[in-house]
């Protein structure tokens, strides 16, 4: 058995970066950059109108004519002389020689002319050229997530494919005698089957979006079976239950017999304690516990760094906040815990029903608490780390 941090170090050190690949930027939010983007152009590509007003240049004078306009999409060559103005709208060229836009607020226009009734400074409205990023700048570096505003910029500078990283293949096989699938109906002793949809809940909110899920019995030569396939065809797979050590458990078996390398197996935590990491080739092998509360702390523990650092993530671990214990908290395990708690600005507060079977609890838990394995007593009022996971 090994602790929570040699598991965690174990698991960085085997989550690879996935290969690169070309993308569509209209398709690469969620992806996260492989390579270093530069600028083809200078953003804006010219001096740009910040109003909807007149341009000019600047002087003690208050009165110009106005000779000509300059709408969004237009190229003027006019050159303005000291006592002459043009009108201009928002985006739009402003001339070469004019320096500053004011607002068509802040002047009273006739058809020819214009009275400026409040002066701006010299330059004011004007957006420069190259202001956002210059030609041949960095756009981003590699690593960077691409988010909305990112694609948004990748393509007002006319930048229509980028290098990510691809996003990992990943399978659930799930394993159980006793599961159903919510809306059959539930013979007795059976339960309903929540580790898959919960998985791929969890998938989600990393960007991985399409989780094949297999099930299989419990049963050592289809187990064996279902995953002599699946670790041919996925980057990460994910096996929910059957790794203990009761009569029926054959994951760690059939993992074993299909070659996978055992990297480790238990650590000394509570709950989520009977998980198996394993590697075949370039392909991952988490087998987590069957009780639903531990294959998610897991997951959030374990999987979600592991496949956050395929994808090239630069911040691989679930954010830690830090916040004043409300109630004393004992840990007599010597395991390190994670508890199902409920944080506000300034607090946490452990929640009642913290059972490795139990989802009633992290259902409205919006964060894990760590107690380490050597702490005895977090006192009331004590600094404590969380993992919010809201
Ligand atoms: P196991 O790890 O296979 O020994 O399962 C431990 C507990 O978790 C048992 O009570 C199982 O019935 C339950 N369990 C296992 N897999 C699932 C699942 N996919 N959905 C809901 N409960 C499960
Ligand atoms: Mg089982």
């Amino acid at each position: 058995m090994i602790q929570v941090e040699e598991a965690l170090s174990i698991i960085a050190e085997n989550s690879t970066s996935m290969p690169i690949r070309k993308i569509e930027v209209s398709k690469s939010l969620g992806y996260i950059l492989a390579t270093t983007v530069y600028s083809p152009i200078a953003m804006p590509p010219f001096r740009q109108s910040a109003m909807d007003g007149y341009a000019f240049i600047h002087s003690e004078k208050h009165q110009y004519d106005v000779i000509g306009s300059s709408q969004a999409g237009d190229h003027s060559k006019i050159a303005l002389k000291e006592n002459e103005a043009i009108r201009i709208f928002t985006g739009a060229f402003v001339p070469h020689n004019a320096d500053t836009v004011v607002m068509q607020e802040h002047v009273m226009a006739t058809e020819k002319s214009i009275l400026i009734t409040r002066m701006p400074q010299q330059y004011e409205n004007v957006r420069n050229k190259g202001e956002q990023i210059g030609a041949e700048e960095i756009v981003f570096d590699a690593n960077t997530l691409i988010t909305p505003a990112a694609i948004g910029f990748l393509s007002c500078l006319g930048i229509t494919e980028i290098e990510v990283y691809k996003k990992p293949k990943v399978a659930i096989l799930v394993t159980g005698n006793e599961l159903v699938k919510p809306g059959e109906k539930l013979p007795k002793g059976k339960i309903y089957e929540s580790n898959s949809v919960m998985l791929q809940a969890a998938l989600q909110t990393i960007g991985i979006k399409k989780a094949k899920v297999y099930k299989v019995k419990d049963n050592l030569k289809a187990t064996k079976k279902a995953l002599k396939e699946i670790l041919k065809k996925y980057d990460i797979v994910l096996v929910s239950g059957g790794i203990s050590v009761g009569d029926y458990d054959f994951v760690k078996e059939a993992l074993l017999e299909n070659g996978v390398e055992e990297l480790f197996y238990k650590i000394n935590q509570k709950p989520g304690k009977p998980m198996f990491f394993g590697s075949k080739n370039e392909t991952l092998v988490f087998a987590l516990p069957g009780n639903p509360a531990s294959s998610l702390t897991n997951f959030y523990i374990y999987v979600y760094p592991a496949i956050k650092n395929r994808m090239g993530f630069s911040d691989i671990h679930l954010k830690k906040v830090i916040r004043k214990l409300k109630e004393s908290v004992t840990n007599t395990t010597g395991k390190t815990l994670f508890l199902k708690a409920l944080y506000d600005e300034t607090d946490v507060t452990v929640l009642e029903g913290q059972s490795s079977a139990m989802l009633n609890t992290f259902a409205i838990a919006n964060s894990l608490l760590i107690v380490p394995n050597e702490a005895q007593t977090l006192k009331k009022g004590q600094l404590v780390t969380l993992l919010p996971i809201d």
